[in-house]
């Protein structure tokens, strides 16, 4: 279904996002000595997959048009170790894939799209996670679909999806049992999870189509507000709206980010921060200033965007908001 879903010929399913772009990594070859270009403002897990392999995170700024990684910066982080890229379709709205795609071909090296948050996103009509040469999802609670835990890995590519099977799986050998060329892992989805993610499969339209309709009803009710950014929606993109996250210039809002999360707060209203760029996390900290990420990241909220909110819901949020 993931396949047809993502228009690949593949779709190996996993017990994690994480997992699953573990195993694309390792399908690539990518281990110890190797470099892989990430954006800072992702989730950790983009990062700690390629540290799993080996290999090293180097983290790029994001662009202010989308949050996601700046194409414009990649050239310079590549060195003679860089093997691939994985750009993340941050809180749904898909990358700039394109120059990526181009720079990636230049220096042979492979894209892996973290899809974790945007499955059903558009790049130029086309499905994000299967214009790479592998996609990873993810089906943990907060995501598109849910199997409680899990994931799965998306290609177009016969050599790749047969190394990830067989790492699934313990690294058995596909031809003799108990017999193990490589070293594998368990990091098969259970048939228990796999029925979960069919049903959720049947609604996912349904799913998609409640996330653009909070996304609307949030624009509407928050688009002339002095001092709110909106998410980014560009004009060659259709964003899934994950979560639908606003900017705080303290400024003109007269009033900051954290300060406004406590407000909402205390109306019982459950927000997050954006992500904590990853070059400034305990374990991948090396001094390094990232001037995109570090301010979308210190101005930036998601607010409430499960599917289950009703329009009053909605409403509530926006008032509490502009009344704070
Ligand atoms: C959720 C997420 C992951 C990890 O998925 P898990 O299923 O929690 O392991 C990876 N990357 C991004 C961008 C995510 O949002």
């Amino acid at each position: 279904m993931m396949a047809d879903f993502c228009g690949t010929r593949y779709a190996i399913a996993t017990s994690s996002g994480t997992t699953a772009l573990h195993l694309a990594l390792l399908s690539l070859g990518i281990g110890c000595g190797d470099e892989v270009i990430v954006p800072s403002l992702t989730f950790i897990a983009t990062a700690n997959a390629v540290s799993y392999t080996g290999a090293r995170p180097v983290f790029v700024d994001s662009e202010t048009e989308t949050w996601n990684l700046d194409p414009d910066l990649i050239e310079q982080s590549i060195t003679p170790q860089t093997k691939a890229i994985i750009p993340v379709h941050l809180y749904g709205h898909p990358c700039n894939l394109d120059p990526i795609l181009e720079i990636a071909n230049r220096y042979n090296l492979s894209v892996i799209e973290d899809a974790a948050e945007a499955q059903g996103a558009l790049y130029k009509g086309k499905i994000v996670g299967g214009i790479g040469d592998l996609g990873t999802f993810s089906f943990y609670g907060n995501k598109i679909i849910t199997t409680g835990e899990g994931g799965i890995v998306v290609t177009n590519r016969s050599d790749l999806a047969e190394k990830v099977r067989i790492l699934r799986d313990h690294g058995m050998s596909s031809q003799k049992r108990y017999w193990h060329p490589v070293l594998g892992y368990n990091y098969r989805m259970t048939n228990i999870q796999a029925a979960l993610g069919v049903a959720q499969m049947e609604r996912v339209d349904g799913i998609i189509a409640a996330k653009k309709r909070i996304a609307q009803a949030y624009t509407t009710g928050l688009q002339n507000v002095a001092g709110i950014q909106l998410p980014p929606e560009a004009d060659w993109a259709n964003s899934v709206f994950w979560l639908y996250s606003i900017l705080i210039d303290d400024q003109a809002f007269e009033m900051d980010r954290d300060r406004l999360m406590e407000v909402l707060k205390s109306k019982n209203i459950e927000t997050r921060p954006l992500f904590p760029p990853l070059h400034l996390q305990p374990i991948y900290n090396q001094g390094e200033v990232l001037p995109i990420a570090e301010k979308l990241s210190k101005q930036g909220l998601s607010l409430p965007s499960a599917i289950s909110m009703s329009n009053s819901d909605i409403q509530r949020t926006i008032e509490a908001i502009i009344g704070k």
